[in-house]
């Protein structure tokens, strides 16, 4: 998500990650606890039809943050090309594999009301999932047997690794479950885990890569090698789109070899914050278990679903906090004393309306008929 800064290098590397070009290598990490490693549930006959979840900050040629905020236009109509060539290489590549059908669903939420993977722009043999209300990709349409596999395009890092614009869900926040740190692409494949679905293909920079040793039959693609969350050292884009397409279709034609991840249950769930975001809020509440430091906040959810849900509600109560940033972009500001002063006069306002009677809260937006929803959005 949103970042700063920027460089522009375009050198060629050779892929280093799981399930790629290095398969002899062992994965670092086994699931020992905390995980099951399961047998994908059997497929109806030869039909393979394939989810591919995308995001917006592990994309090839991609080097700026603004190119995938819609707050910056210009440069978000080229994070959008840079979007649709990624997917369209993996699509190309699933057909070739041998997928029988292939959906692709937002993960990111540009904050464009139109979907960020422009519709008239995607290989036409692949459809854009949508619903008639706002639904959470990660969880709301994980059904049984309506998936065969599952992919993920353009993701990123997770918090404290480093990567390109590395986070997970939003700004700040670090989602452990069961004793590790995970990233979003893990999210996923626990969520879909649940219903017997593998992932089998990620792609994103080279700290995702490793982030990702967790699941090592997982085709996985490096696009960029990260220099700090705002730089990168970029690949030559062609070679990367040739690599999308032939591990898309490797990842098809050994989907045998695909295995399940889930997190195992009850779910020891913690949420951990650097800033922008806090939790120093939740201090001295009796029954929140927040570290010593104020930093962290452990519960234990009954499943998946409980931490899932648990850590977003906690993930809202952290970024109560960004707005300090606001605070100091206004003081920096000529007219911060009269901006302070409107902003507390607002307050008192609605203050005394609600005292008063007068407040009545807004309803929320109900699901628009005939319009379509990619996502939360
Ligand atoms: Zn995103």
């Amino acid at each position: 998500m949103r970042t700063s800064a920027f460089a522009f290098v375009v050198t060629l590397f050779a892929c280093s990650a799981p399930g790629a070009s290095n398969e002899t290598s062992a994965p670092a990490w086994t699931a020992e606890n905390g995980v099951t490693i399961g047998t994908p549930r059997a497929r109806n006959g030869d039909t393979l039809r394939v989810l591919v979840y995308h995001d917006m900050e592990g994309l090839a040629g991609q080097d700026d943050y603004r190119t995938f905020n819609y707050s910056h236009p210009e440069f978000y109509a080229k994070g959008r090309q840079y979007l649709v060539a990624d997917v369209n290489a993996v699509v190309d590549g699933l057909f070739a594999g041998g997928a029988t059908s292939v959906d692709i669903v937002d993960g990111h939420g540009s904050g464009n009301p139109a979907p960020d993977l422009d519709p008239a722009l995607l290989d036409p043999r692949a459809k854009q999932l949508t619903r008639d209300s706002s639904f959470r990709q990660y969880t709301d349409i994980v059904t049984a047997n309506t998936y065969d596999a599952i992919a993920a395009v353009g993701m990123h890092a997770k918090t404290g690794s480093k990567g390109f614009a590395s986070h997970t869900v939003t700004l700040g926040m670090d989602l452990w479950m069961n004793g590790r740190s995970i990233t979003e692409s893990e999210m996923v494949a626990y969520s879909w885990g649940r219903v017997g679905v593998p992932m089998v293909f990620v792609s994103g920079d080279d700290k995702l890569a490793a982030d990702l040793q967790t699941m090592p039959w997982v085709r996985f693609v490096v696009t960029k090698h990260a220099t700090s969350a705002s730089t990168v050292t970029l690949r030559n884009v062609d070679s990367v789109h040739a690599e999308m397409k032939a591990q898309a279709a490797e990842a098809m034609r050994k989907i045998a070899d695909a295995k399940t991840i889930t997190v195992k249950e009850p779910v020891q769930a913690a949420l951990r914050v650097v800033l922008p975001a806090s939790l120093r809020p939740l201090r001295g509440v009796p029954g929140v278990t927040l570290s010593p430091e104020g930093d962290r906040v452990d519960f234990t959810a009954k499943d998946f679903q409980e931490a899932y849900d648990g850590l977003n509600s906690l993930i809202g109560v952290a970024r109560l906090a960004y707005p300090a940033t606001q605070n100091e972009v206004i003081r920096a500001r000529p007219d911060s004393t009269l901006i302070a002063r409107l902003q507390r006069e607002r307050l008192m306002e609605r203050w005394f309306d609600v005292e008063s009677g007068r407040w009545t809260p807004p309803v929320p937006a109900a699901p628009v008929a005939g319009r379509k929803y990619y996502g939360a959005q």
